[in-house]
């Protein structure tokens, strides 16, 4: 059982045209196309409200939004992508702590 904090925020392009979306501080980038919907999700090693990537508490993202491009900021341990049906994209889960929780 996994004991630290989980966020989940969902990024939908309800344009026309194909949305770029990069996570960071990885740097990946990816293409929404339209209608669609990912979902970014990170991990944080204690569930007190404390994310790494942040001073602030309770902020375990950040959106960017520019015309055509979104940037959203994990500021958790790791990032991991999905579409709305949890088919996994894309992670960055090497340091993901609930990865490695003895189970
Ligand atoms: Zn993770």
């Amino acid at each position: 059982m996994f004991a630290g904090g989980t966020a989940r925020l969902l990024v939908t392009n309800d344009g026309e045209a194909p949305l770029e979306l990069t996570v960071e501080p990885w740097a990946d980038t990816y293409q929404i196309q339209r209608q669609q919907t990912y979902v970014v999700v990170t991990h944080s090693p204690v569930a007190d409200g404390s994310w790494c990537g942040t001073l602030r508490g309770d902020e375990p993202f950040q959106v960017v939004y520019r015309p055509d491009s979104v940037t959203v900021w994990a500021n958790g341990q790791c990032f991991h992508l999905a579409d709305r049906a949890g088919h996994a994209i894309d992670a960055a889960d090497w340091q993901c702590p609930a990865q490695n929780v003895a189970s």
